[in-house]
């Protein structure tokens, strides 16, 4: 054989050798290499480091797999991250850290998922929680929601305030008040057709404009709707708080009034309406209250403390009393049948 064939064949020979080492690279070089089990590269290259394969088991636990990734890892918790079922939520594995550094045990954070695989749950307000869950164990499928309404504190306490009054989506509740100095820059009167009372005869004007069509559109259809009560100073919101309380004493007042900058009113996007010039009480009897449970939506109100959900909103039922939100809000209120607290804390991520 001539030298030079020789010559040719080594080189291909190299080249071959070459071609296989390379595509078999994985193989050959990475012979403790745990994404085959479904580990991530970074999470696989870890478990090396930290010479933890033989607690795998040769299986994948997706809780490992997020804590070594995440960078969240705690050596100590490796067997139970193994154990604990991965809930996809970005602060899982922060909040099973806590969870374990608390002593809870493997099953007791797998059957904590009615929280923690909430989409509303917020990782620093984990005790809270954990707490309510211990005082309203009935209420186990809403912790997280009726937690971040702020039902976890009592009424009138853990008071936020609001940042901003001037939102038409603005929550104004026992635990959230309107800032000391806030009044509305869009007040418009209502004509005296339409109200009752010349001391709160205005209200923002959008809310205003949406009352006077569902006013006219109600009065077109042979029934009669009336303003008793539109926006109120703060002024007038306590002298209002504090003769209830004279007359009917504390425990009325607080489910029957607001303490100032509490009351719904001094946003002018309240209304009291009624279909009886000055009555409030029994409202819930007459067809126009029918009517407005079935259109009230339709211009951009909810009733804003309804029968039933007293314990959530704080206030007695108040069938006349409506707040405006807009159209869009509203029928999402009305769909869903739920509060605007619980509207905010699904919708606008209050806590
Ligand atoms: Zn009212």
């Amino acid at each position: 054989m001539k030298k030079s064939m020789k010559f040719i064949i080594i080189i291909w020979s190299i080249l071959l050798i070459g071609i296989l080492i390379y595509f078999n690279k994985d193989k050959l070089f990475k012979q403790n290499d745990y994404t085959s089990l479904g580990y991530s590269e970074k999470s696989s290259q870890k478990i090396k480091e930290l010479n933890i394969s033989s607690y795998l088991n040769d299986t994948y636990s997706k809780t490992l797999d997020k804590a070594l990734e995440n960078d969240e890892y705690i050596n100590d918790y490796l067997q139970d991250y193994i154990k604990i079922n991965y809930i996809d939520n970005k602060e899982f594995i922060k909040s099973i850290n806590d969870l374990l550094k608390n002593n809870y045990k493997v099953d007791e954070i797998n059957n904590l998922s009615f929280i923690l695989s909430s989409p509303y749950y917020k990782y620093e307000h984990l005790n809270s929680y954990l707490e309510y869950y211990k005082k309203n164990k009935d209420k186990k499928d809403n912790v997280v929601i009726l937690t971040n309404i702020g039902l976890n504190n009592d009424f009138y306490t853990n008071i936020k305030e609001i940042k901003e009054p001037d939102s038409l989506l603005v929550l104004v509740n026992k635990y959230n008040k309107l800032p000391d100095d806030y009044k509305p820059n869009d007040l418009v009167e209502f004509d005296t057709k339409y109200m009752i009372s010349s001391k709160t005869r205005y209200m923002r004007k959008e809310a205003h404009d949406a009352l006077i069509k569902m006013i006219d559109d109600i009065n077109k259809e042979g029934m009669n709707l009336w303003l008793n009560s539109g926006f109120r100073t703060k002024d007038y919101q306590n002298g209002l708080f504090t003769n209830s309380v004279k007359n009917n004493g504390m425990d009325h007042a607080l489910i029957y009034s607001a303490k100032m900058r509490h009351s719904e009113h001094e946003t002018g996007l309240a209304a009291d309406i009624s279909s009886v010039k000055g009555m409030l009480d029994g409202f819930e009897k007459y067809k126009e209250y029918t009517w407005l449970q079935n259109n009230a939506h339709k211009y951009g109100f909810i009733e804003r403390y309804p029968k039933g959900k007293e314990w959530i909103t704080g206030y007695a039922y108040e069938p006349w009393h409506y707040r405006y939100v807009g159209t869009e809000v509203a029928s999402k209120i009305k769909e869903e049948n739920i509060t605007y607290e619980e509207y905010c804390v699904k919708y606008l991520g209050y806590y």
